[in-house]
């Protein structure tokens, strides 16, 4: 029987077989000698051990589409990454840092700014202004006041999309409110670290849909990027990318040399200031781990 492993604790895999039940399996030794290890998301072969039980164990891991590392799963069609306009205040260079990493991943991410019912329209106008040219699309939604929110669901369909954002943002409210049986804890973020939730908790894929999967992750606080050169790093932004043939010099970093295409349009502003800082610090960052 083939199916979908939705979550791996402590050696065990809960496969979601096609039989709609969940069984708990081991994997066959053969994947520790391979150094394979099964991920959330992989589609796999089990053989049932225990029918009333559900317990079985994984005789094959089906081709992977792709893998990644942070957050560890399988067969990833894209991500959601989720910031609050307001309370908390968006991180944007940690935004950008997310959306570097997708990308090197060649997984197309999605931007969405939940919390619009804390701000104001020309808020919202400034930063889908900043984020127009970054290659991703971007969503404002309410979660309290339900507004915005069926289009971010329907670009879900069908697809396995990791949710990631910073802790606050509404990703539990967004994920109980497609999946009410999934039941995430809503609250209070001193509360769930408090309880230790980010370290208890686990990489879980929810159904939430026919062929809909969501990979609900912990919340992440920074992100480091630092085995990317600079020179890969300016790649990652695709609206300087679409500029650098118009620089003065070929090679151009869009830093201290003169005649930056790139620079006239932040100035100009035709290319977002904001993105542009976020940038340049990735840049002086990474020139500075390399100096060492
Ligand atoms: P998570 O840490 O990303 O999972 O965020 P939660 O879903 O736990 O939400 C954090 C807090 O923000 C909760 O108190 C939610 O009720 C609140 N919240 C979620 N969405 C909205 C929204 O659209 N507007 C406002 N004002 N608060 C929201
Ligand atoms: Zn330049």
């Amino acid at each position: 029987m083939t199916g979908k492993i939705i979550r791996g604790v402590g050696g065990f895999y809960y496969v979601r077989a096609e039989d709609g039940y969940v069984y708990e399996c081991r994997a066959r030794g053969i994947f520790r000698l391979e150094k394979v290890t099964p991920l959330a998301g992989d589609d796999v072969v089990i053989e049932v051990s225990d029918e009333t039980d559900r317990e079985g164990s994984i005789q094959e891991i089906l081709p992977r589409r792709n893998a990644l590392i942070r957050p560890p799963a399988a067969n990833v069609d894209q991500a959601l990454v989720i910031f609050a306009l307001s309370s908390p205040d968006p991180n944007f260079p940690l935004l950008d840092r997310f959306l570097i990493l997708m990308r090197r991943e060649q997984i197309p991410a999605l931007i969405c700014f939940n919390k619009t019912d804390l701000t104001d329209e020309e808020e919202c106008q400034r930063i889908a202004e900043a984020y127009r040219g970054c290659g991703c699309r971007v969503f404002f939604m309410s979660l309290k006041e339900g507004e915005g929110r069926e289009e971010v669901r329907d670009c879900l369909q069908g697809k396995t999309t990791v949710l990631a954002g910073p802790s606050g943002v509404g990703k539990s409210s967004f994920t109980n409110w497609l999946c009410p049986e999934a039941e995430m804890e809503v609250g209070a973020v001193s509360r769930k670290n408090r309880r230790g939730k980010q370290t208890t908790r686990h990489t879980e894929l929810l159904r939430i849909g026919e062929d809909t999967y969501l990979l609900d992750t912990p919340g992440f606080s920074s992100l480091f990027v630092n085995d990317l050169t600079p020179e890969e790093a300016r790649e990652m932004y695709p609206e300087f990318e679409a500029l650098a043939d118009q620089c003065r010099f070929q090679g151009c970093m869009h830093m201290a040399e003169p005649g930056c295409a790139v620079k006239e349009a932040v100035a100009a502003g035709r290319v977002s200031a904001m993105r542009y800082d976020s940038y340049c610090q990735l840049i002086r960052e990474l020139r500075d781990v390399r100096r060492f």
